[in-house]
């Protein structure tokens, strides 16, 4: 009479049918409530009056009218708990709360959902534990999230895809407005401080605004830093301690000597 059902595990999303919470009991329920349980064991008065709620009970509850139980799940009518198949919801499946847009869809695909909530004696309320739906609607969901996933996925690789060609023009261009200024500068130099300049995110002048729109002052820039730090001992001497500003002083002739080669067509800076 008091065998035990077991109820399945779920993770976050998985799904169980109800059927198997109940087992084996005959006969009709008179009271309904067995001789173990205390009557007042679940409070009477649902979270939203009127409204079809499922409770999640642990305390060894039988069905009123099929004396099923002990049931995980039932319904209250007129006070006495049913198991979900004498209150005609044995055909749902639980879907425990946490996927907010899977649930959600879940309750649009389904014809009938019902809310599972359990009492929490601690803090004197109801809270809610998930939904039981159709097992075909959740199906639907599942199919729609999927589907919003992998439309997601796709748009990410589509808007990367883009951002490299943009990326790859925009490097060329600053490149081309290099040589347009710089026609002595070596074509692979051109393309390397155009590069550097262009990295995304790197806050370099060719991302500035200044960059975008290809202004000779940007270009100037990136050519200017490209030539301190590789043709000139800026950085040795900036390792060295020299300040700042007196080791660019110190480097300023070559620099201008190195632009003033590049600004030629053919020469070379050695
Ligand atoms: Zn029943």
């Amino acid at each position: 009479m008091q065998r035990r059902a077991r109820v399945p595990c779920a993770g976050p999303r998985a799904a169980y049918g109800l059927r198997g919470a109940g087992v084996g009991g005959t006969g009709v329920g008179g009271r309904g409530v067995t001789g173990n349980v205390p009557p007042m064991a679940l409070p009477a008065t649902p979270p939203s009056p009127g409204r079809l709620v499922v409770f999640q009970s642990r305390k060894g509850k039988r069905c009123a009218a099929c004396r099923r139980g002990p049931l995980s799940l039932l319904v209250l009518e007129d006070g006495a708990p049913r198991c979900l198949a004498c209150a005609d919801l044995g055909h749902l499946v639980f879907l425990p709360r946490g996927d907010t847009a899977l649930t959600r869809r879940s309750r649009e695909e389904s014809t009938l959902s019902v809310v599972v909530v359990r009492f929490n004696r601690r803090k004197s309320r109801y809270e809610r534990q998930g939904v039981l739906v159709e097992e075909a609607a959740l199906a639907r969901a599942e199919e729609r999230c999927l589907a919003d996933a992998e439309a997601r996925r796709r748009r990410r690789a589509r808007d990367a895809r883009r951002r490299t060609a943009e990326d790859e023009r925009f490097t060329a261009a600053f490149a081309a407005g290099i040589l347009r200024l710089f026609p002595g500068c070596p074509a692979e130099r051109a393309a390397a401080i155009a590069a550097h300049a262009s990295v995304r995110g790197s806050g370099r002048v060719g991302r500035s605004a200044a960059g975008r729109a290809l202004s000779d002052d940007a270009v100037i820039s990136a050519v200017v830093a490209a030539v301190r730090h590789v043709d000139t001992p800026y950085d040795q001497l900036l390792m060295a301690g020299v300040p700042r500003h007196e080791a660019r002083r110190r480097i300023a002739p070559a620099v201008r000597g190195a632009l003033r080669a590049w600004r030629e067509p053919g020469e070379d800076v050695g």
